[in-house]
């Protein structure tokens, strides 16, 4: 899709840190890291998020490389969180399907910080 980010990513016309690919995913290390490991899975076909009429084909090829993506980045035993930002309560800021994989260290138990606390 024209003027979407990460679909440039796909394309090679944005440059990105390439942890994993196949035919139907794309892995490349989050620009802004908010963990020691921080890396985004994402279909190469555009869907702009969950509710985006992503075929369950699409959804098992995305979440099927999860683990290989943290066994590749060296966190399958230590442990990651899985995060996808879907939809503007949840801060999405790039409208393209993405899971964030993240780990790298302990985590605090707690999962969501709302934006009014
Ligand atoms: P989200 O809030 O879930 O939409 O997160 C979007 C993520 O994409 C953020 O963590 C950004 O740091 C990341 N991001 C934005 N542009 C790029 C890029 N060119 N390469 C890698 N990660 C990016
Ligand atoms: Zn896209």
């Amino acid at each position: 899709m024209d003027d979407c980010i990460f679909c440039k990513i796909v394309s090679g016309d944005i440059p990105a840190s390439v942890v994993y690919e196949n035919d139907q995913v794309l892995a490349f290390d989050d620009i802004s890291p908010q963990a020691p490991v921080h890396t985004l899975v994402i279909p190469k076909a555009h869907h702009s998020d969950l509710g985006d009429g992503v075929d369950a084909e699409t959804l098992a090829a995305v979440f099927s490389a999860v683990p290989e993506v943290a066994r590749l980045k060296g966190i399958a035993e230590s442990g990651y969180r899985v995060i996808v930002n879907n939809g503007r309560d949840a801060n999405q800021l790039v409208a393209h399907l993405h899971v964030h994989v993240m780990g790298g260290k302990t985590m605090a138990h707690g999962m969501v910080t709302f934006a009014d606390e």
